[in-house]
């Protein structure tokens, strides 16, 4: 177990260790409308997502450890920094509406389609919940990783993190 910044980290975060992770942004942003949820925790030499995002809504700054923090009144949540995180750290939620939408990573094939009943994971793999995918987007800069947008009952917002593979039992 590690302590760093104020961040305790042993693999997965628990929901009190999230909230002090300066790139988690307020239940208040989350119910305004799509936003990144970055959840970098550890302190290693990375900065992509700050160069990234179209907004200057992440900085790293120096030295290059410091964990990522966002600018949630920049964020518009467009999604540009999921990809370019080599971490799979970030994700896009939205609280804004009846049920909650989760954008996530994906490097697996096959990929789901849009409409898709899918099975959704929490940060560690376990089945939560069903969802239904809303979007499946690549980008030709980060083509190795599609960002894929379930929509899932709301009080997994925070829970939700992935899909299970497809084709797997
Ligand atoms: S979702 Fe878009 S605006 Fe928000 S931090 Fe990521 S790249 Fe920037
Ligand atoms: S790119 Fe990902 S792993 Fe690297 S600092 Fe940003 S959030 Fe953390």
């Amino acid at each position: 177990m590690m302590q760093k910044q104020g961040v305790i980290y042993q693999g997965y975060p628990s929901e009190e260790e999230l909230s002090r992770i300066p790139g988690v942004p307020s239940d208040e942003r989350i119910k305004k409308g799509p936003v990144a949820f970055i959840e970098c925790a550890q302190e290693i030499p990375c900065n992509p997502c700050e160069e990234a995002c179209p907004f200057k809504a992440i900085t790293v700054g120096k030295p290059i450890t410091n964990l990522p923090a966002l600018d949630e009144t920049k964020c518009t949540g467009c999604g540009t920094c999921i990809a370019a995180c080599p971490g799979l750290a970030i994700f896009v939620v939205n609280g804004s509406k009846e049920k909650a939408e989760i954008s996530f990573p994906y490097e697996y094939y096959p990929l789901p389609e849009k409409g898709d009943e899918v099975d959704c994971v929490d940060r560690e793999g376990r089945v939560v919940t069903g969802g239904t995918v809303l979007r499946i987007a690549k980008s030709q800069k980060y083509d190795a990783t599609a960002v894929i947008t379930v929509q899932v009952p709301k009080e997994y917002i925070k829970i939700v993190r992935g899909i299970k593979r497809l084709g797997r039992s």
